[in-house]
């Protein structure tokens, strides 16, 4: 998923121009924010921005690390004892390890149907 860096932003809007389906709004300090619900993932916004502001997701992993990490901290206020603490936290284990399978799962399926388009592709060319 694209994200705006708003300190990079100039506002100049060229990538509201170019998204498709037209989720990008310039914000009240005049910087681009995209709509992640309605984004469709084309990458336009990208490769049009002359800042490089529209950033890539996987430079926000240390940031969504820290928000779990931060998170599990939080709910830990809710447990009392050390055996407490320690169960909670290997259920918080088990929940990203059940989402790291989907995750896996998921990159399965879609390589499988990636190499049924491309399947398809090359029959049609071939009629
Ligand atoms: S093209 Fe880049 S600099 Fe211009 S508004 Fe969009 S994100 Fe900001
Ligand atoms: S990736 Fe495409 S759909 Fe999403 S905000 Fe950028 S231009 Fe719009």
């Amino acid at each position: 998923m694209p994200w705006v860096n708003q300190e990079m932003c100039n506002g100049c809007g060229i990538c509201m121009d170019e998204c498709p389906v037209g989720v990008i709004t310039l914000n009240e300090m005049d910087k681009a924010q995209i709509d992640e619900e309605s984004c469709i993932r084309c990458g336009k916004c990208h490769d049009v921005c002359p800042e490089e502001a529209v950033r890539h997701d996987g430079e926000k992993i240390p940031e969504q690390v820290e928000e779990n990490l931060e998170k599990t901290r939080r709910l830990l206020e809710y447990y009392d004892t050390s055996a407490e603490r320690q169960a909670f936290i290997e259920r918080m284990i088990r929940y990203f390890n059940k989402e790291r399978k989907v995750t896996e799962f998921t990159i399965e399926k879609l390589k499988a149907l990636k190499a049924g388009i491309a399947g398809s592709a090359a029959s049609s060319a071939n009629s």
